[in-house]
């Protein structure tokens, strides 16, 4: 049995008494008092550098050891105690989880993203993008005004690009909320807005093509799902930090809304999409000069309330150029 001379403090007076603090099995007890408690009625306090390790009871009361002494139950206690009470391990364990954190949310979550996209089931990929496009449908967009034969012909002539790549599906749709944009869901469904058709000044709308063949790219490479997965594993990571998992249950939507695709997605999205062109024999200056439409109706209109593919596809300048290469 192991025994300390303590300081007791009895929780309502200041006054220490000088008592024995015995070390048993299964329970500690102050010899002077008779006085016994359980572990599980004692919470021992980390001894930091030079201060005194301090034991407090259930009942209110508590004990100070002398500057030398240290007390501990158990060994895992000892390690941690011993640690806790070196600032230097202190500063540098938290050091460590800070990299770790970083590197979880930066390289790791990639990482994971590339792995656990291409596995997430089909049926499940469907089931989500299908339900996307009906929040969609009944809160941001409404039926295109773009008339039927127009319609059908840039579908013709998407189709005829992609090598009758029966994953994708072209909707054409109205929206204030999105304005002159496209976007793509990960089962291949893409969304072509009027308000891009009609900026568009190509007769055989290759600057949209190009657009397509752009959002092709992003399905092509599951971005969609990839940005999904990252964005799951950060909120879960920085909800079990915090104790707050109010942002991991986030739908797809939200994060279509929100985010906005990484430069290296955005990069290879239009790498693919200048293959895809090439093969066809499409010049990707009909890109440019569509973005160069885009950027000239942010310019008139101060770049406040536009919304077009611009807000969600930064970089324009760098992609124009790309493009005209
Ligand atoms: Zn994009």
């Amino acid at each position: 049995m192991q025994s300390f001379n303590v300081h007791y403090f009895d929780g309502k007076s200041s006054v220490p008494k000088s008592v024995t603090l015995e070390l048993h099995e299964d329970f500690v007890r102050i010899a002077e008092l008779n006085f016994a408690y359980e572990f599980k009625d004692i919470e021992i306090r980390a001894k930091l550098k030079n201060t005194p390790q301090s034991v407090s009871f259930s009942d209110g009361s508590y004990c100070e050891l002398g500057a030398d002494d240290f007390f501990c139950i158990n060994n895992q206690d000892k390690v941690i105690l011993k640690l806790e009470s070196k600032i230097k391990y202190a500063a540098l364990s938290f050091a460590v989880l800070c990299l770790f954190v970083l590197f979880c949310l930066t390289y790791g979550a990639t990482m994971a993203a590339n792995m656990i996209a291409p596995q997430i089931p089909k049926t499940a990929v469907e089931k989500m993008s299908v339900q996307t496009l009906e929040f969609f449908d009944k809160y941001y967009m409404s039926e295109s005004k773009i008339d039927k034969t127009k319609q059908d012909f840039i579908k013709r002539r998407f189709n005829m690009l992609l090598n009758k790549n029966s994953d994708l599906n072209l909707h054409f749709r109205s929206s204030e909320f999105f304005g002159a944009n496209a976007f793509a869901l990960p089962n291949g469904d893409i969304v072509l807005f009027d308000d891009l058709v009609e900026i568009e000044k190509d007769s055989e709308f290759r600057g949209i093509i190009g657009v397509l063949a752009h959002e092709s790219g992003h399905v092509a490479h599951l971005h969609g799902l990839k940005m999904l997965v990252k964005s799951s594993i950060s909120s879960a990571l920085i909800g079990y930090l915090t104790g707050d998992f109010s942002g991991f249950i986030t739908s797809f939507s939200t994060l279509m809304v929100e985010a906005k695709y990484s430069r290296s997605h955005e990069n290879e999205a239009d790498l693919y999409a200048i293959k895809v062109l090439k093969k066809n024999n499409i010049s990707t200056a009909y890109m440019a000069d569509l973005f160069d439409e885009i950027a000239k109706k942010h310019k008139l209109s101060d770049n406040t309330t536009l919304k077009s593919i611009l807000s969600s596809h930064p970089l324009i300048e760098e992609r124009i150029e790309q493009l005209r290469k």
